[in-house]
């Protein structure tokens, strides 16, 4: 048997075939997994449970059917849906996960994270960061009616994709549409490896798919990227004999 791992799927009402795509994988290959852990980014944006846009009830429902086939469903939070909360996580059937967490893969310790801490090189974004988990925050914002929480999503992507341009300005050819995430820092990884004692680490969140071996602190360190959804699936498939990530 097989435990799944996806993040970045970004699902929007705008790309409605990738939403069907998701809830294919949850009817398919996820039906028939030991666990599906979602990294983070399942939604373009999330200003809050009591939003009642379509996709969040359609993915509810299909995190829901599978979680009561009895395959668990974990999600932990990313820049995208940090604000995705304990009532949606239930009707979903889902447990939330501290950002970052140690869980046992197969008898191996692995560190789950959806990716942003160790975007550390990014100073703007983590002053960002650290204000918006705060709770007093969260609470003020979520207070405020709906359609002026929508309206600073809104207007909060477009400045990360003008600020992802400006910190990386030979990009800047690239699509509109998407930013242009800062890499994790080598230095934050080895941190990483490090406090936590693991020697596999598996994130998301830069959008850059790939199974990276390295030596830290004298020892072979797995860090496995998973891919984003906006054109195509993107899963990590883990069993007990290793890992294979679907690139893109
Ligand atoms: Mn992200």
């Amino acid at each position: 048997m097989t435990t799944l791992f996806v993040s970045d799927l970004h699902l929007d009402a705008v790309r409605p075939q990738l939403v069907a795509l998701f809830l294919d994988f949850l009817k398919g290959e996820a039906a028939h997994s030991d666990a599906l852990y979602v990294l983070g980014d399942l939604f373009e944006y999330w200003v809050g449970d009591d939003d009642p846009q379509a996709v969040g009830a359609q993915v509810a429902d299909g995190l829901a059917t599978l979680a009561r086939s009895g395959v668990p469903v974990f999600f932990l939070r990313g820049n995208r849906d940090f604000l995705l909360g304990t009532d949606y996580a239930s009707r979903c059937g889902m447990r939330i996960l501290a950002d970052p967490c140690v869980i046992d893969l197969y008898g191996r310790p692995t560190l789950l994270m959806h990716g942003d801490l160790l975007c550390t090189d990014d100073a703007e974004y983590q002053s960002f960061r650290r204000n918006t988990r705060d709770p007093a925050w969260q609470e003020q914002f979520l207070a405020q009616p709906l359609e002026a929480r929508i309206a600073f999503a809104q207007h909060a992507r477009a400045a990360s994709i003008e600020h992802q341009r400006s910190v990386r300005p030979q990009d800047s050819g690239g699509d509109a549409t998407k930013e242009d995430i800062t890499d994790a820092s080598p230095a934050a990884v080895e941190q990483a490896f490090a406090r936590y004692g693991i020697d596999l680490l598996i994130h998301g969140h830069t959008h850059r798919p790939a199974i990276h071996k390295l030596v830290a602190g004298d020892r072979p360190r797995t860090r496995i990227v998973l891919g984003d959804w906006y054109e195509q699936e993107s899963v990590l498939r883990v069993d007990a004999d290793g890992a294979s990530l679907s690139v893109p």
